[in-house]
């Protein structure tokens, strides 16, 4: 069985590089050893922020939420996208501070999305939040989406361009050849493609050893809770701190998913997460300081999935420089949920040596080498 390009992981990363490779004219099989969207890609917190981007991504980040309100069109869904502004809050003048560099140092690149708000504004977008908090900046544009349902958007978007995804389907083993690539999978079948694109997700690190091309890619397990309908507290805005771990998101539903940067051990081999009661405490505790009035909410479920994350919190994202037709995407570190429009476009110019719309070098996969070796 022959595709001109293999792509191993059916999450959003891996689907959105499969529909823009056929539509320009690529024959391209996806393997997936579940299903799409069973990982971080359909069970993420639904952020399609701007804010608060490493400055490395956000060229991509703007470009990707134009991508955001395009999605009735290019996959025929809206996604459950909906605008809910980002307001990253000061606690203290210290922090504000570091919010007004923030946006001076966005404005000197040309960049006009985060914007610094006085106490004012604060209470308009969010009239609930704590005296203490001193001012915040926002990114009036950002939004929530539905993971699941952007997972299987994807998939479906794919499938409608000719993409052949194979479901349940464990790639376990990679012979490159002078021509390109054999893959056999769990099943024992064997298929043959030129280009061979690594968007395994959590599991990047491990595969791209089978690959004959390790990269430091670590598995994590970001946690999440969900309160129940606490409709007026969030005021549609979602939150964020300057100084200290937290995220609340205002779902259109009136609950509200609390999270950001909490993590629970985890086993990636036995696919297995034990949620962290005390990490959850500690966000409660934040949360409560942040909105007092949430110290009635209660919290009616929490989850956790797997992520690739990197050291320098930014993904990998080009073409090998050990393996010849070989590309990946991959650690992205728990934020790349927002950029899979972007990434299945800049992946698609790559692969067919394309010059890609904003430049790769920050993402290479060879910028860890000396850590590697
Ligand atoms: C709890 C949580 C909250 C998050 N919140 C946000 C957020 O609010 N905003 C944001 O922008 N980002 C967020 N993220 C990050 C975002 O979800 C991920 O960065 C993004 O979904 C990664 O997509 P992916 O396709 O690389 O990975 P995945 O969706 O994990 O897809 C990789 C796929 O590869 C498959 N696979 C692996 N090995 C093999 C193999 N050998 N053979 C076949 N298939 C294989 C896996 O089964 C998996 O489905 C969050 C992540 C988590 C976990």
């Amino acid at each position: 069985m022959k595709a001109d390009v293999l792509i191993v992981g059916g999450g959003l990363m891996g689907c959105a590089t499969a529909i823009e490779l056929a539509r320009k004219g690529k024959s391209v099989t996806v393997f997936e050893k579940d299903v799409p969207g069973r990982h971080a890609s359909g069970n993420n917190s639904g952020g399609v922020r701007c804010q608060g981007r490493d400055l490395r991504e956000i060229p991509f980040a703007v470009e990707s939420r134009k991508m955001w309100d395009l999605h009735p069109k290019t996959v025929s869904s809206d996604c459950g996208f909906y605008v809910s502004p980002r307001l990253r809050l000061a606690e203290n003048d210290a922090e504000m501070e570091v919010l007004v560099k923030r946006q001076e140092k966005l404005n000197s690149l040309g960049y006009t999305h985060e914007v610094v708000v006085d106490l004012n504004e604060v209470r308009r977008l969010s009239p609930n939040v704590a005296d203490h908090v001193v001012g915040g900046l926002v990114c009036y544009t950002d939004g929530l989406a539905n993971p699941m349902l952007t997972s299987k958007a994807y998939a479906a978007a794919a499938g409608r361009e000719g993409v052949q995804i194979l479901t349940r389907t464990r790639v376990v083993e990679v012979q490159t050849m002078s021509w390109g690539f054999k893959l056999r999978t769990a099943d024992g079948k064997v298929y043959e493609g030129e280009t061979l694109i690594n968007a395994t997700g959590a599991w990047s690190g491990r595969f791209s050893e089978m690959l004959g091309d390790p990269l430091p890619v670590f598995s994590a397990a970001p946690t999440m809770m969900v309160t129940d309908r606490m409709a007026d507290m969030m005021n549609g805005t979602s939150l964020g701190l300057t100084g200290r771990l937290l995220g609340l998101m205002a779902a259109q539903n009136g609950t509200i998913i609390v999270g950001g940067g909490y993590r629970s051990p985890h086993d990636l081999e036995k696919e297995k997460i034990w949620i962290d009661p005390m990490q959850m405490t500690k966000a409660s505790k934040i949360m409560i300081e942040v909105l007092p009035g949430l110290k009635d909410a209660q919290m009616i479920r929490c989850w956790a999935a797997f992520e690739g994350c990197l050291a320098d919190k930014v993904p990998i994202v080009g073409s090998s420089k050990q393996v010849p037709g070989l590309f990946h995407v991959c650690g992205f570190s728990a934020h790349g949920f927002q950029l899979a429009p972007i990434m299945g476009r800049v992946m698609s110019q790559i692969v067919l040596g394309q010059q890609p719309d904003f430049p790769l070098d920050d993402f290479r996969p060879d910028r860890f080498e000396q850590k590697v070796k």
